[in-house]
């Protein structure tokens, strides 16, 4: 997946005429106001960052994915909001694999619960796990961490759930996340460069901070 976000929508055309076809964003509204501008691009869309309630419905109606579903509650309101003429929103539970206190994601033993939750919503179809390594890790550190999510995705399998995505590795870290199993590595400042501080927005509009 190659992360697009605060790049302007002719970042996304060029890497999707090189064969690009999953992109992520963190931020609703930038991510909106993009897909509006390359509208009849036939791209799949993931949503990556941290989802508030609110924003819920709108990105139930226009993405793809989402990755870092971590509570019930959440899962629920997009299950709810996925128009029916959609296909079931693609769901990974994120999971606090570097147990950093300001991350998102449930603790490592509470994964199946909310796996066996959001397999169960109409709207939602279960994938598997997310994670984010920490990031000044070395690399033995990342490799743990990468292969607690692999543990619990085996687990969550022996469970009885069918799930095929381990989303880990970042431009940093992809290469412990791939030696652990990584099925979906998502890319952005190795792809597109260095981001700005800010999301882009189209000229004239009012945008959200990044
Ligand atoms: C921004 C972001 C990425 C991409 O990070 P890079 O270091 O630019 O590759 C991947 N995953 C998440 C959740 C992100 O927010």
């Amino acid at each position: 997946m190659a992360v697009s976000k605060t790049h302007p929508p002719g970042a996304v055309r060029e890497a999707f005429a090189a064969g690009q076809r999953h992109f992520g964003e963190n931020y609703v509204q930038e991510a909106l106001a993009k897909m509006d501008a390359l509208a009849g691009l036939p791209v799949t869309w993931h949503f990556i960052g941290a989802l508030q309630g609110n924003k819920a419905k709108a990105v139930a109606a226009r993405f793809d994915w989402v990755h870092g579903v971590d509570r019930e509650r959440i899962a629920e309101l997009l299950s709810r909001h996925r128009p029916a003429g959609l296909a079931p929103l693609e769901v990974c539970v994120e999971v606090n694999i570097s147990r950093e206190a300001t991350k998102g994601g449930v603790a490592p033993g509470e994964a199946l619960a909310l796996a066996r939750r959001v397999a169960a919503l109409p709207g939602l179809r279960f994938r598997g796990l997310m994670g984010m390594a920490s990031p000044s890790g070395e690399p033995a550190r990342l490799r743990a961490e990468f292969a607690v999510l692999r543990r619990e995705l085996e687990a969550i399998r022996a469970a009885g759930l069918a799930a095929d995505t381990l989303s880990m590795g970042m431009s940093h870290d992809w290469r412990e996340a791939l030696a652990e199993g990584a099925t979906m590595l998502r890319i952005g400042t190795a792809i597109f460069g260095a981001r700005g501080g800010h999301a882009w927005r189209p000229a004239g509009a009012v945008g959200e901070a990044a």
